[in-house]
């Protein structure tokens, strides 16, 4: 928490009633108060009056409604003499919050623990003045951070097209894949990329639920003028993060799609993340599906062996963590479907390294990682559960891959598809590949048979919970 140093010594004990309301408000929901927090600054406190500032009329509006009553309700609760009927706020909005309450988000990958209490002010990730709206970005987050292989190549040649790195350019540019693979890492990157060189463009980048949340906002406090205005006229490239977010949410989806129509005739470039592909987005209306696939589709895999070694050493440098190479080969032969998995693995053998006084060497890391749960390292592969799968319905491997369209060959092969997408996480075309060479669709809807069948067959439940057992012992 930043004080100013005009607040003098006996306003101390109102000061530390502040610092604590803030800190059990905040363990309420610890992501969305930094997600609001890191836009408003604490100007003072006298007992009485709190003084406050947003970065703008949205924030301020969402932190009064949805924030302020906790905050006044602790402030009270934590007052010994019991005077503080009256308590105020006085909001000032400011686009320039140099001392936010919050710095900006970590990644969620971070095992390092948050503060509890307001922390000092963050190092700014841009300097104050230059038009930047929504979410923080993550100052790590760069193209020169991000490693390129296979899995992500197209994903990182469209970020730098949109970014204005030559090549053609997209719009929108749709980037899409599982978690954990570098999807916000690249539209970070590029907002970073553009800000380089035109530090006076107008860039958004948003959470699709934090546009969700200022729609409403602005609904119900009739600014949509001023929303429609921000979103559709006073910005330059918009990116919005994980629209899988607006499944079903039908008037804003009806928002965005006019924001994204008014931007693109505009000629603005507009970049969208999800967690799958547009024809896969369920409960989203046909005419956005085809927006979004109307400029490119680039995904990101699981990447490579060789990636992911490549990712730990590089991350290993970002963090100035000495490794060996053996190590980093072990992460990453260890932590194979997610990138955060990954990171956090390496940050959490760090961690205990320095604490315990050892050195990463191959054994200690060996002994960290199979300590892990189960979850958190993917010991399973594609090629694995097959086997299992084979081994159960007494299959051979070339029978189970094969077009051999007899019943219970195809039921053990969508049984194998299935548990490949529910235990990994691999992506429709990933798993069409790995079963000679089948369309994505086939894949999607051998998954959604298997899936109905479950729910209403015993028998094929006892199936699928006899291998998942064997799974996990496996594993
Ligand atoms: P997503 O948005 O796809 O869920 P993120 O972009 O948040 O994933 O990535 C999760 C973490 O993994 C981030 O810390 C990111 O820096 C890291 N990461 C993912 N892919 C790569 C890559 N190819 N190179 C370097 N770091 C990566
Ligand atoms: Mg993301």
């Amino acid at each position: 928490m930043i004080v100013s140093p005009s607040m003098s010594a006996d306003n101390s004990q109102a000061l530390h009633r502040w610092g604590e309301a803030l800190a059990r408000t905040r363990a309420l929901s610890p992501a969305s108060f930094e997600q609001w927090f890191g836009s408003v600054q604490f100007e003072g406190f006298d007992g009485v009056v709190l003084r406050l500032a947003a970065r703008d009329e949205f924030v301020k509006d969402w932190v009064r409604t949805h924030f302020q009553p906790t905050l006044l309700r602790h402030l009270r609760e934590l007052d010994a003499e019991g005077g503080a009927e009256e308590l105020r706020v006085e909001w000032r909005v400011s686009p320039s919050i140099g001392e936010p309450i919050c710095a900006p988000r970590e990644p969620e990958s971070s095992p390092r623990p948050r503060a509890t209490t307001p922390r000092p002010a963050p190092t700014a990730s841009r300097p104050p003045g230059r038009f930047l709206h929504g979410d923080s970005l993550n100052p790590k987050h760069t193209f020169p951070n991000f490693v390129v292989g296979p899995s992500n190549e197209l994903a990182f040649a469209a970020a730098s097209g949109s970014a204005g790195e030559g090549g053609p350019r997209y719009n929108p540019l749709f980037l899409c894949g599982g978690t954990g693979l570098g999807k916000t890492h690249l539209m970070h990157s590029i907002a970073h990329r553009v800000l380089e060189k035109r530090p006076d463009a107008r860039i958004i980048y948003v959470s699709a639920e934090r546009f969700t949340n200022e729609f409403i906002v602005a609904l119900q406090h009739h600014k949509m003028d001023e929303f429609r205005d921000r979103y559709r006229k006073q910005c330059d490239l918009l990116l919005v993060d994980d629209i899988q977010f607006l499944a079903g949410r039908e008037q804003t989806q009806e928002e965005f799609f006019h924001t994204f129509n008014a931007l693109r005739d505009a000629d603005r470039r507009i970049v969208v993340s999800s967690d799958k592909y547009p024809h896969e987005l369920q409960r989203m209306p046909e005419r956005l599906i085809s927006r979004f696939s109307s400029g490119l589709v680039a995904d990101v895999q699981v990447p490579e062996l060789e990636t992911r070694v490549a990712i730990v050493r590089k991350k290993a440098q970002l963090e100035g963590i000495d490794l060996h190479d053996d190590v980093a080969v072990l992460l990453a032969q260890r932590v194979k479907t997610n990138v955060r998995e990954l990171e956090g693995t390496l940050i959490r053998l760090a961690a205990k390294a320095s604490l315990t006084g050892r050195r990463i060497d191959l054994g200690f890391a060996a002994q960290e990682i199979s300590a892990l749960s189960p979850a958190r390292v993917d010991t399973t592969s594609v090629e694995e559960i097959q086997r299992l799968v084979c081994g159960h319905f007494s299959l051979s491997n070339a029978e189970l891959l094969s077009k051999d369209r007899h019943k219970s060959v195809a039921f053990a092969r969508h049984v194998a598809m299935y548990l490949c997408r529910q235990r990994l996480g691999s992506s429709f075309p990933e798993l069409g590949r790995a079963f000679g060479n089948r369309d994505h669709t086939t894949v999607m809807s051998a998954v959604r048979r298997v899936e109905a069948l479950r729910a209403k067959d015993p028998q094929v439940n006892a199936h699928l919970q006899a291998l998942e057992q064997k799974l996990a012992s496996s594993e």
